[in-house]
């Protein structure tokens, strides 16, 4: 499963180039031009991991940074910080310790890709758990294998990205439009009744032998992955 990267970053030109290229490279984007909209995003769908702006109007990227760090849900997101050359560069390694990382603008494509790759290389067992387990239901990122029961369930890979996205926050209920953009990406094309298409699929091939059913649905609001069927 790619990783998603949430960009903050309000200069528009700028926020295009990391888009196309980020995706390029096969990582799921999601942009925000400014502070707040960012950590409002977060709360929706943590990333795995944020190029955040130094300077963002609504909400610093110092300040963002701060916030993130507080939140346990939040507080060992892989962050990279993005500044402006001679903008107060020894402040910046000063404030922003709570950014893993920092590059200055304006910089290389192939060096911030760099060095996303190898913040989530670092990162990842810590942050990207291979294992999701809830009830006894078991994702496996790495081996792309859903077990339950220690029966294997086969999915396709829509329905696998469904339910791990489902399963990376029990309880929460997604709508239809947030399924959207978290599975299929912002920039897809779907009508939003493709989604329960797959969410009934997955409900198929997750409830089987008279199992309780994980999918919760909630009526005019959309999904989410009961932390409680059992
Ligand atoms: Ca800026």
């Amino acid at each position: 499963m790619a990783a998603r990267i949430l960009v903050a970053e309000d200069e528009e030109p700028l926020m295009l180039l990391l888009r196309y290229n980020l995706e390029a490279e096969g990582y799921v984007v999601d942009g925000a031009a400014r502070g707040d909209e960012a950590e409002l995003k977060m709360r929706e769908v943590v990333p795995d991991l944020l190029l955040l702006d130094w300077m963002l109007p609504g909400l610093s990227g110092i300040e963002l940074c701060r916030r993130l760090r507080q939140r346990r849900e939040t507080e060992r997101l892989p962050v990279i910080m993005l500044t402006a050359r001679g903008e107060e560069t020894d402040r910046v390694r000063g404030l922003a310790t709570g950014a893993d990382d920092y590059i200055v603008k304006p910089f290389s494509v192939p060096e911030l890709l760099a060095r996303v790759r190898a913040l989530l290389r670092r990162l990842k067992p810590a942050e990207i758990a291979d294992l999701l387990r809830q009830g006894d239901v078991e994702l496996d990122r790495v081996q792309h294998r859903v077990r339950r029961g220690g029966r294997d369930l086969h999915l396709g890979p829509t329905e696998f990205r469904l339910l791990e996205f489902l399963m990376r926050s029990p309880g929460r209920v997604f709508s239809r439009e947030q399924l959207l953009d978290g599975v299929w990406g912002r920039d897809t094309y779907i009508d939003e009744r493709t989604v329960d298409v797959h969410v009934g699929r997955l409900r198929k091939a997750v409830h089987h032998d008279g199992l309780p059913d994980p999918i919760r649905t909630i009526r005019g609001t959309g999904y989410s992955f009961d932390e409680t069927y059992r």
